[in-house]
């Protein structure tokens, strides 16, 4: 009995020094720049390595299809072929980000439009050329945006773009797809827990953080320059995360803030009240990160009232925070609920009309 007892221990103590040390639940973070932002994959389990480098490899390779920057890109590729009439064949990955991209254009009435480029290149937003444009020159860019004018070809897994100067600009919603894409790698690897960030602006947490709790992810004060000062924390779980704001990437001029949301019909920055809109999606959800991140700058757009009404007309496990300039707190679903440490400075707008 005692032989079999201290066999017992000796187990046990073997056990509790490999949960610790072996490697098997170690967390595993690794960081990068990728789409001109900061990156950091995190994760724990058996294969947690491996799934942190795959996916940061992952990020690279989705990089090289949406960048802007680089002539071989497949968006850059669709520019260069713009008014041509030719099918430029897209890798798979980007054929379904402008196909989802388009239903929510068709479905918000182009308040999310991939084709704003010409808009989003004329103000430079976040660039060293950023400036007012003439009413002109905004009225000739517009005529060179509009979602209508994307082509896509299901069978070939290709696009046209119908007119010479037209571009996409897949800002708003590549670094969404692109969490999506390292979820799917984390699955393969069994990953339970972890944290894929990119940048602050999408995110994607699955299962507990090292504490054994929900990953618990602070929405950022949108008038303080200090990033760590929050006006909420929300905890999540098995959820994709987004949030877009008008105060990262914006210059000021005769008093007026402009910011990088493009309402493309009106053509200048989108004047809806709104300082930032936080929009979590359930795991569960196809193509979660890639929805948050298109919705943020959807709702945007959309402004408060028009902007809730629509996320509530989408499938259940879609919720979002809305923060107006005056410091009104929008939610829906079971958003007010779930936030924690919410700022005094926020009221909760209830559809009412009262504040509470
Ligand atoms: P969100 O708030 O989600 O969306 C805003 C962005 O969406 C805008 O910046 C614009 O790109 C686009 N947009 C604006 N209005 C609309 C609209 N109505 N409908 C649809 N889209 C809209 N930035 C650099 O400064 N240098 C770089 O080298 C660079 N490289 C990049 C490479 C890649 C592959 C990607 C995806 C982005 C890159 N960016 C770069 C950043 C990009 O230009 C955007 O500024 C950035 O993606 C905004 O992120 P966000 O989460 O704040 O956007
Ligand atoms: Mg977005």
């Amino acid at each position: 009995m005692k032989r079999l007892r201290g066999f017992c221990l000796m187990v046990l103590f073997c056990a509790a020094l490999c949960s610790w040390g072996c490697g098997a639940d170690k967390p595993v973070q690794k960081s990068d720049m990728v789409m001109d932002t900061v990156v950091t994959l995190s994760a724990s389990g058996a294969e947690a390595e491996a799934a942190v480098t795959e996916g940061m490899a992952r990020l690279h390779e989705l990089e090289k299809m949406v960048s802007p920057n680089l002539p071989a890109s497949d968006v850059s590729r669709l520019e260069q072929m713009a008014g041509s009439g030719h099918w430029v064949v897209l890798h798979p990955e980007v054929y379904h980000l402008l196909a989802v991209a388009q239903d929510y254009a068709a479905k918000t009435n182009g308040a999310f439009d991939i084709t704003a480029k010409p808009l989003v290149d004329l103000w430079g937003i976040g660039t060293d050329h950023s400036r007012v444009p003439a009413p002109a020159e905004i009225a000739k860019a517009q005529k060179l945006v509009g979602w209508q004018k994307l082509e896509l070809n299901e069978k070939t897994h290709s696009a046209r773009l119908l007119e010479a100067g037209m571009g996409v600009d897949a800002g708003g919603i590549a670094k969404g797809m692109a969490a999506d894409e390292v979820r799917k790698i984390y699955r393969k690897h069994g990953i339970k827990n972890g944290l894929i960030n990119l940048g602050g602006s999408s995110m994607y947490a699955l299962g507990v953080n090292n504490e054994d709790k929900p990953w618990r992810i602070g929405l950022r004060h949108p008038r303080k320059d200090d990033a760590k000062e929050k006006i909420a924390v929300l905890p999540l779980s098995d959820e994709a995360l987004s949030t877009s704001g008008d105060y990262e990437r914006f210059f000021e001029s005769g008093g007026q803030r402009y910011h990088h949301i493009i309402d493309p019909r009106l053509g200048r920055p989108a004047p809806s009240g709104l300082m930032s809109v936080t929009i979590t999606a359930a795991d569960k959800l196809e193509d979660a990160g890639m929805l948050t991140d298109l919705l943020t700058t959807t709702v945007f757009v959309l402004g408060p009232e028009q902007g809730t009404r629509f996320l509530r007309t989408l499938p259940a496990g879609i919720s979002g925070a809305l923060v107006d300039k005056r410091y009104q707190l929008w939610t829906t679903h079971d958003m007010a609920q779930r936030l924690e440490e919410v700022s005094k400075e926020l009221q909760f707008w209830q559809e009412s009309g009262e504040l509470q």
